[in-house]
């Protein structure tokens, strides 16, 4: 089944393409990445699944709703999560917090709307905690719940950054180089732990220069080159491209 559908999707910066017109179907329970030399749009293209940024055209179908136009936080509270290339986790609250933030949009309370005090909210803040414990947990990051985010070793807050986007039990999990300055053995337990999420049944999208991770884990390969598509394919398929291989080592590293 088609979870999301991207068609068309063109984006501009002043005179710079940064999406020319790229086509994207992810297909439910997958996990797909995004490669591509650096500045090729792959971040502006999350940028605009996600309504952070609006598209200058085309068309973002989820669940055969029509939600190009929507704002960030209705396309969340439809199931949509992602983590940022650049880490935005609250460094001055607490791993546990951290985590919790991401839950609020299931809540009726609310987390800045008032009625702490009544039971109902009380109630629904008793299972977030629960959510973001099982959360912490999985992740191997339970004995840290208690520390301010912003003392972890980076690798964690990595982690807590992912959690939280999982607190909100999205249908489609968006990774932004996840494993972007973590450790090889950091980057063998991210790709893991992605590969479970699969197995629950949430879709994964996921941009990566980790070409280990990525062809390690991804069913599906889309590659960008200045703002356009230029193949998709299986990971085996996508390494034997030459158009690929020229496109990150240039006109040489394609004859070989
Ligand atoms: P990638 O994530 O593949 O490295 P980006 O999507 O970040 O690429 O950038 C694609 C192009 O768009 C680049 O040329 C970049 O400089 C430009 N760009 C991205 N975001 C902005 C922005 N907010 N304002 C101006 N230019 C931008
Ligand atoms: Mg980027």
């Amino acid at each position: 089944m088609v979870l999301l559908e991207a068609q068309e999707v063109t984006k501009s910066f002043g005179g710079v393409k940064a999406l020319n017109g790229v086509d994207v179907t992810l297909q439910e329970g997958t996990i797909t990445a995004l490669i591509g030399p650096n500045g090729s749009g792959k971040t502006t293209f999350f940028n605009i699944l996600t309504g952070v940024l609006p598209m200058d055209a085309g068309r973002v179908i989820f669940l055969g709703q029509d939600i190009g136009k929507w704002p960030a936080h209705r396309r969340a509270a439809l199931g949509i999560a992602r983590t940022f290339q650049n880490l935005q986790i609250f460094q001055e609250m607490t791993v546990l917090e951290n985590v919790m933030i991401g839950g609020f949009r299931h809540t009726h309370s609310g987390f800045f709307g008032g009625g702490f005090g009544l039971p109902r909210a009380r109630r629904e803040m008793e299972q977030l905690r629960d959510r973001a414990l099982e959360l912490l947990e999985r992740m191997g990051l339970a004995p840290y719940q208690g520390a301010l985010a912003g003392n972890l070793p980076f690798g964690l807050q990595r982690k807590v950054e992912i959690a939280r986007a999982l607190s909100s039990r999205p249908r489609l999990l968006l990774l932004d180089e996840p494993a972007a300055g973590l450790t090889t053995k950091e980057t063998l337990s991210i790709a893991r732990f992605i590969q479970g999420l699969k197995e629950e049944g949430i879709t994964v999208f996921l941009v990566e220069h980790d070409m280990d991770l990525v062809m390690g884990i991804s069913e599906w390969v889309i590659v960008l080159n200045f703002g356009k598509k230029i193949y998709e394919g299986t990971p085996l398929a996508v390494k034997r491209e030459r158009s690929v291989i020229k496109a990150y080592l240039g006109e040489r590293g394609a004859q070989g």
